[in-house]
Order: C-alpha cells, then sequence, then structure tokens
C-alpha cells in the first residue's frame, strides 16, 4: 500500500513537509510512470507520497505587481484555457502529450521534474521566470536557470514547496518556438528551440535565446544574447558563423532513446540559424 497525506492547504503541506520525508505529487504524470512496476502492482515510493494539486493556494493565473504570476499546480489545459497565458507558453503546451495528460501534468511538476527535455523550460527560461519556494520560514524567490542543476537535480530544499511562477509582462515583436519530437508532435522533445526578439530601427533591441534538450538543462545565455544586441540585419548574418560557434559551445546533448547527439547538435544550430537569418530579417 501507498502511505500518502492530503493536507487541506499549504500551511499544513508545508507542515508535513517539514515533519516528515515526503515527496510532494501534483499531476502525478512523471512520478507514476517513473515509480511504476509490473502490470497490476502498485507503484513504489520510498517515502509517503504529499498530494498539492488540489492546494487552493498553489493554483489560479492571474496579474499581480505588474507581473503574471502562475500556481504551481496550475494544469496544462488551464494555461491554454487562460487568456493571460503568453502565447508562446500556450505554444509550447499544445505540443505537449495527449488532452488527458494534460488536464492531470501541472507547470510546477514539469520544472521541478528537471528533464533536460521539459517542455515548459525553454519558455520559462526565455521569458525570465522567477520561482516562489514556501516553507514554513516564508517564501524564497530564485530565477529559474538557478533552480534547476542538472537533469532531476533542482535547489527545492526538504522542507520546501514550489509555490508559483512569477513572469515579468513582456511584449515581443516576433517569436519563433520549433519542438521537434518523434513523429507526432505529442512525443517528448528531440530538441527545442524558442527565439524572442524585439526589432526597432532595424537593429535588435533585445532578444532572449533558449535551447531545450541539448545540455544537461536548458542553454541560454545573456552574454551571447548581449552580443547580439543592437547588430543589424545585415550585421547579423555578416556575424552569424561566430554567433553560432559561441552557442556551438554550450551545447552539449547526448545520444538516447529519441535521438542522436550529433543531430541534435546539427538540428539546434539549423533552428538558430533560421531564427537570425530568416525570421529577424
Ligand atoms: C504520456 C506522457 C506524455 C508526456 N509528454 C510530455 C511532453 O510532451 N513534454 C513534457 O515536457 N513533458 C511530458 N510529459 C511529462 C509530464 O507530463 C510533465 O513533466 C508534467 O508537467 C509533470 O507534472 P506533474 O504535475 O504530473 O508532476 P508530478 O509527477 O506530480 O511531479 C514531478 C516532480 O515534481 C515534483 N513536484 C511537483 N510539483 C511540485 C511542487 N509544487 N513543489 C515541489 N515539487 C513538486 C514531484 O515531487 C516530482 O519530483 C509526459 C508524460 C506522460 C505520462
Amino acid at each position: 500500500m501507498v502511505k500518502a497525506f492530503r493536507p487541506v492547504n499549504l500551511d499544513e503541506a508545508l507542515n508535513i513537509r517539514k515533519e516528515n520525508r515526503v515527496i510532494p505529487i501534483a499531476g502525478g504524470t512523471d512520478l507514476m510512470v517513473q515509480k511504476r512496476r509490473w502490470a497490476g502492482l502498485t507503484p513504489s515510493f520510498e517515502y509517503p507520497l504529499l498530494f498539492i494539486g488540489h492546494i487552493e493556494e498553489l493554483r489560479g493565473i492571474r496579474i499581480q505587481d505588474d507581473r503574471l504570476r502562475i500556481g504551481s499546480a496550475s494544469s496544462f489545459n488551464e494555461l491554454l484555457e487562460n487568456t493571460l497565458t503568453p502565447s508562446v507558453l500556450k505554444d509550447a503546451i499544445s505540443g505537449m502529450a495527449s488532452y488527458p495528460i494534460r488536464n492531470m501534468a501541472t507547470i510546477g511538476g514539469n520544472i521541478c521534474n528537471a528533464s533536460p527535455a521539459g517542455d515548459t523550460l525553454p519558455v520559462l527560461y526565455s521569458l525570465d521566470a522567477v520561482l516562489i519556494l514556501s516553507s514554513l520560514k516564508g517564501e524564497r524567490r530564485i530565477p529559474i536557470e538557478e533552480f534547476i542543476k542538472g537533469p532531476g537535480i533542482t535547489n527545492l530544499k526538504d522542507d520546501e514547496i514550489l509555490k508559483g511562477i512569477e513572469i515579468p509582462q513582456y511584449d515581443f515583436d516576433l517569436y519563433f518556438y520549433k519542438k521537434v519530437g518523434i513523429g507526432k508532435v505529442t512525443s517528448l522533445s528531440k530538441i527545442s528551440f524558442l527565439g524572442l526578439a524585439n526589432i526597432t530601427d532595424d537593429r535588435i533591441k533585445d532578444i532572449k535565446v533558449s535551447f531545450g534538450a541539448v545540455a544537461p538543462s536548458v542553454v541560454r545565455s545573456r552574454e551571447i544574447e548581449s552580443r547580439i544586441k543592437e547588430l543589424d540585419r545585415e550585421e547579423i548574418v555578416k556575424e552569424f558563423n561566430n554567433i553560432k560557434e559561441m552557442y556551438s559551445e554550450l551545447i552539449a546533448p547526448i545520444d538516447d532513446a529519441r535521438s542522436t547527439a550529433h543531430y541534435r547538435k546539427v538540428i539546434s544550430l539549423r533552428l538558430l540559424e533560421a531564427f537570425l537569418t530568416k525570421e529577424v530579417q
């Protein structure tokens, strides 16, 4: 039998988290697959489960202090249906899993699972998402790129729960999002790519570029972005090989069941090229 807690609110959940070694479970779409056993047997967990998907304080999508605030237990279908959700996040979500899975799967679970192929992650990196982590001591805020340390590894402390995600309200002139999966659009990513840009008077005023599934965690470089900023369209074409070289050093994919490292590297750099030399032009 699986032992579990079902707290009525966040405070109770945080108390349980502090007093016991537990595994938070929101939609369970990652955990139930990771911990499955032979047909007919219940999944096996090392510690009791802490159900959090129903907790009111972890739900809801709203604007607060000029920022979009998304509760960690918001399901993908809730995000798709909400008018406040940025289009680029909706695009990424609509290519994820199937409708029933999207009813259960949460954005907080996608973040805390910290898979290099997590499809919301390149979007959240590019949108400068900040995570709100709650414990009985209070809340702390941390940029997503400091939270995710590697495949399945995060900065989450044993007494914390991811409460929500804050996203500054950006407007972009253009965005270019591509997910390369296996055949079906709803399969896990081999590669994903997101480019956002603001262009004024032919010059790039702001640019954000993120690659998913090509390294232990999302590849985004503010340093390279700042070198692309202020280039005009002609300069980008001239500088493209240098820019590609800089990204190439950061892209370190692996061979796995879904793809090869070589394919991932070649295609992700082609997507960069398509963004910078076609979309931005
Ligand atoms: C058939 C299928 C297809 C899928 N397709 C895709 C896809 O296309 N793209 C993709 O990115 N993913 C996909 N997934 C993976 C999965 O659905 C997502 O990663 C989902 O977002 C996980 O959310 P969850 O609420 O189900 O997480 P859970 O399984 O509940 O939890 C995942 C991890 O996060 C932790 N956790 C969850 N919420 C919190 C919180 N608030 N605070 C602290 N820790 C927390 C849990 O302890 C666990 O370690 C697929 C899964 C299945 C089964």
